[in-house]
């Protein structure tokens, strides 16, 4: 009964942090150099986890600002948040409290299954965001934290199985499959 449970993934934060380029190396196992704006796009990829099967559904959106609106297709249906954030980009990290509210309040919930994320951790002479920030962010929001190099591949795998643990974590039961 428990095979292959889908799971709906949002990957959210602002423009050019990482997010393609995380899920590029979750989903295919490369890094792609060259920057291209995401419009949108859906990944799927199969995960076991805790011995259960599991389809990722990652949705890859195209970033947002201080003024973006959550729209439905990022909270409806949706299990699991990432919020990403850049290592060495303070803006970046400011928006993840901002994106975090608006899915709180755009859901109408205390509190949702979601891991943040410092990309790049690679780039650790630009670093602008510390590892104490990161996680005391994550502890006042009830959230995961990981910081993570797509280019690396240095705890990529990690994000989805911390999001697939933070979902079953809250409702063990009642998820839509
Ligand atoms: P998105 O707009 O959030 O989807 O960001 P992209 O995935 O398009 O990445 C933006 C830029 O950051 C690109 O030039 C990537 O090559 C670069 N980038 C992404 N992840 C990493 C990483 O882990 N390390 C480094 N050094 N660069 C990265």
């Amino acid at each position: 009964r428990d095979t292959l449970k889908n799971r709906k993934i949002a990957v959210l934060g602002s423009r050019s942090v990482g997010k393609s380029s995380m899920i590029v190396q979750f989903t295919e196992s490369q890094f792609i150099e060259s920057y291209y704006p995401t419009i949108e796009s859906t990944f799927t990829k199969p995960v076991t986890y805790k011995g259960t099967e599991y389809t990722c559904e990652i949705i890859d959106t195209a970033g947002q600002d201080e003024y973006s609106l959550l729209g439905p297709k990022h909270a409806i249906g949706i299990h699991g948040f990432v919020l990403v954030y850049s290592i060495t980009s303070r803006k970046s990290f400011d928006m993840i409290q901002v994106i975090y509210d608006k899915i709180i309040d755009f859901c109408g919930v205390m509190d949702i299954p979601c891991v943040i994320v410092g990309s790049k951790m690679d780039l650790d002479s630009s670093r602008q965001v510390q590892t104490e920030e990161g996680e005391s962010l994550a502890d006042r929001n009830k959230a995961a934290w990981v910081e993570t190099s797509a280019k690396n591949n240095v705890n990529v795998a990690k994000v989805f199985e911390l999001c697939l643990a933070e979902i079953e974590k809250r409702a063990p039961r009642s998820q839509p499959e």
